[in-house]
Formats: C-alpha cells, structure tokens, sequence
C-alpha cells in the first residue's frame, strides 16, 4: 500500500542495517509509534548472511569484534545461535609458509610498536597520516599497510592517527556459526519494517518532518537516519533545510573497500582448521586468507583498500583469480585446481552501501561527533561511522542505532532534557 501524508509516526528509521536495528529494538521496547523504511528488498545491509550455499556465508560482518564486551553478543545467545569462541590466527602464517617463525616475531614486534605509538598520540599534537607514525624504513611497513587496508578499508596515509587511537578494541573476537547477518536478520519479522522503500528527500522547515519516499510521502516528529557515509556525501537524501554540516562530516569519512572471496577447497584436510596466509609478507597489495573456517571445506580470502578497489574494477571472477595465483605462489600449482570459486563481493558497486567501512580522512577525526549530532533533536544519526571507538563493526553500528532512539525518545518525551544530553 503506498504511503500518506496521514501517515504519521513519533519515529521513522531509514535503513534496517545494524544501526537501523539498534534503534528499532529500542524503539520496540518504549511506547513510541514507529516504522522502518529500507531502500533494499531485505534487512541487513552490509550485515548480510548468504544461506542458499552449501554453508552459511557472511559477505559482510563475520566477526564480532570486542567480543567479550560486545552487546550482541547475549542478543546472538539468547535467540539460541551457537558463538564459537575460537580466536582468529590473522598475523601468523600457518606452518610459517614464506613467513619464518624468527620473522613473524619481528613483524609483530613492529606491529606491537605501531600500536604504542598510536596510543601514545598526544591529544594536543595536529593530526596526521596513521603512515606518518610508521618507522622510516621498516621493512614490514607494506605488511602492515596491508593490514590497515583489512581493518580499514585503505592504507594507512589516508586514515587520521586520530582515528585508529580513538578506536576500541579489546582483542577478543568470535563468530556466530549460522552467520552474523543471519542473527541480525532474524529480529526483523516482529518489527515494523518496510523494505523496497527508498528515502528520497527529508524536509524538515515544518513542525513535522515530512519524509519523501519512492512509496508515497509520510510525516514522522523525529527521523533517524542511518544512511552509509558515502551516500550521504552524495546527497543520496535531499534535506530541506540543507545539512552541509552533515555532508561535509560524511565526505570525511570515506567508506573503505574491503572484500571477501569464498573457495571450495578440494582435500581440505591437508590443511590445518582455522589456519591463515597472507599471500605477501613484502607488498601492500595481497590478501588475507583464512582456512578453513570453522573446519569447513572453505578458503575464505579478504582483501583491502586500493588492491580491493581495482579487483573489483576489473570484474567478476578477479578475486578469485588473485587468490589462486597468491595461493599457488604459496600452497603450489596443484591448487590451481583444488579451488572452485563458491562467491565474491564487490561492496564498493553495491549501489546502497558504495564501499565496505568508515575511515577518518587525515585531520578529519572528530567528523564522526560531528555526524553523530543531533539537529533541532528531531533529526538523529546512527550507523557505524558516527561510533566514537567502534567505527567499522556492526555492533558499533548497533550501539549507535541504540542511543540515536533513546535521544530520539527522550527529545519526544521531553525536548528540554534532550538538549541537555550529552552527545555520543
Ligand atoms: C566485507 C565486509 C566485512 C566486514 N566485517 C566485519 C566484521 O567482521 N565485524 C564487524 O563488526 N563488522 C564488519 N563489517 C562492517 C559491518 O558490516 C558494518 O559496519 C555494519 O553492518 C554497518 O551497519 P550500518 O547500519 O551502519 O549500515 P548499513 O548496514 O549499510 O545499513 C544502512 C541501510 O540503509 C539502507 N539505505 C541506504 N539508502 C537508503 C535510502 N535512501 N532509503 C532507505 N534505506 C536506505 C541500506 O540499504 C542499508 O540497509 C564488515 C563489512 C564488510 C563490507
């Protein structure tokens, strides 16, 4: 049924991604009348679980990342999804294959030292490149760039030092077995969620804020808007006033390329469960591959940044070519044909996510508070790139999605004491 300008709600969502789902269980547990309005034809958005394969595949989020703090972590539990607690192996190299154990130590000692020097950041020195705090020199630089392309979505002289410090991470990570995406989804049937409705335009110059959309137009007191950094740079929503606050805050934080390509892997038992390779321990540009997940027949390869950028350029079927070359290099010849490509992802061309995470542009670290603020407390802003510590990760999404309701609730409920409130 199309929408009307009688249709009235205290809160309309836009987006049924994590963010969007924080906010709507939230939403679900006050008296406040609300919808969902996604864009796409299922909920999820890059929490997405593939389960027409012969084993559930995450084409998004597949960890969860500060597990033991992680607040859907009990959601996963308690809806009766198995967690499996096994740490992963990135940063070792299973049976040292071109890594020796002597050189995986000093590359983690070098890591190690990144790290420090992130930490030790002083919050009054301007920032800078994350490459800037790199050792001159180091000859493991290109690897961990390489992994600043997985955790970041690009390389480190495009992601603010500021960022990479202010992001929380207690180094606990686990997965669900039947798929992240799918325990994200399965909360959706009892919510009130419309899907294949895109947002178009937000004019809030009124006393209620009118919300065009391709299904009709409804009225909303408070709208939070979810969006991706990308699409929201693009003005993908028209907002009458216009927010050029908002858009200069998303174009700062840019949504990395991050990828994934899943393998079948014939005699998988020749290799050990839960194994990993970089595919280079001397270049920017190679994958990250994880074997054998959670015992299956699998390779899963995961790739970042610019490399992720021109695979996906080059078109279907070029991250599996890479990985079976990297693989090959590593694993021998007779790979070439133990692996059969199972699917590939190409975030960046996904026209209702244009690229995989948020990063912070150089000097451009308080761009998330900025995106995370409230206008007039009726507008409202969730999605992962608007967390202060877990920027990139579905349960910063979450967090977020979570907070911009009760923001939400409390402005409806009380305009006053909303004011006041602190900004995430
Ligand atoms: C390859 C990959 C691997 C990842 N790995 C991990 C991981 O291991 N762990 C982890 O925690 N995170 C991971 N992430 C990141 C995580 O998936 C995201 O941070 C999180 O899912 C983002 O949630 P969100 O709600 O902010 O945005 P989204 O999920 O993008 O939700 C926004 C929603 O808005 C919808 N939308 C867009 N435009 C409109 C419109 N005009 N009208 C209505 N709806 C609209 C979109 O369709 C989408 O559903 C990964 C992501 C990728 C791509």
């Amino acid at each position: 049924m199309p929408l009307s300008e009688n249709d009235h709600f205290d809160v309309a969502v836009v987006g049924a991604g994590a963010a969007g789902l924080g906010a709507a269980l939230r939403l679900a547990a006050s008296s406040a009348r609300f919808c969902v309005l996604e864009a796409r034809t299922r909920a999820g958005g890059r929490a997405y679980t593939l389960t027409d394969t012969p084993y559930p595949i995450d084409l998004g989020c597949g960890w969860l990342h500060s597990a033991d703090r992680n607040p859907l972590v009990p959601l996963t539990e308690n809806r009766g999804y198995t967690i499996d607690r096994t740490l992963p192996a990135w940063g070792t190299q299973t049976l040292d294959l071109g890594f020796s154990a002597a050189d995986q130590q000093d590359y983690h000692a070098a890591s190690d030292r990144l790290y420090a020097r992130y930490a030790n950041f002083g919050v009054d020195e301007p920032d800078v490149p994350s490459s800037a705090l790199l050792e001159p020199g180091c000859r493991w630089n290109p690897l961990l760039d390489a992994v600043s392309t997985y955790l970041s979505g690009a390389a480190l002289d495009r992601v603010s030092a500021r960022d990479n410090q202010n992001y929380h991470d207690t180094g606990v990570n686990w997965r669900v077995i039947e798929g992240y995406g799918r325990v994200l989804a399965d909360f959706w049937p009892a919510l009130p969620l419309r899907l294949g409705c895109a947002v178009l335009a937000i004019d809030h110059s009124g006393a209620k804020v009118r919300i065009e959309t391709n299904e009709g137009m409804l009225t909303a007191s408070a709208v939070i808007i979810t969006l991706p950094t990308n699409l929201l740079a693009r003005e993908a929503i028209r907002f009458s006033p216009p927010l050029p606050d908002k858009i200069e805050a998303a174009a700062a934080l840019p949504l990395g390329f991050a990828d994934k390509v899943l393998m079948a892997l014939d005699q998988a038992e020749d290799w050990p469960v839960d194994g990993h390779l970089f595919g280079s321990i001397t270049q920017t540009d190679t994958g990250s591959y994880h074997l054998r997940p959670f015992g299956r027949p699998l390779i899963e390869g995961y790739f970042g940044g610019a490399l992720a950028a021109d695979l996906e350029a080059r078109g279907p079927g070029a991250f599996f070519d890479f990985a079976v070359s990297e693989l090959c290099q590593l694993l021998g010849n007779t790979m070439r044909h133990r692996l059969k490509l199972v699917v590939e992802t190409a975030w960046g061309q996904d026209p209702l996510a244009m690229g995989s995470y948020s990063y912070a542009l150089p000097g451009h670290a308080d761009a998330r508070a900025c995106l995370a603020e409230p206008v007039d407390q009726r507008l409202f802003f969730a999605g992962e790139a608007c967390s202060s510590h877990a920027f990139s990760t579905a349960h910063g999404a979450f967090e977020t999605g979570d907070q911009a309701a009760l923001q939400a609730i409390t402005a409806l409920r009380d305009p006053i004491a909303a004011k006041a409130m602190t900004p995430r």
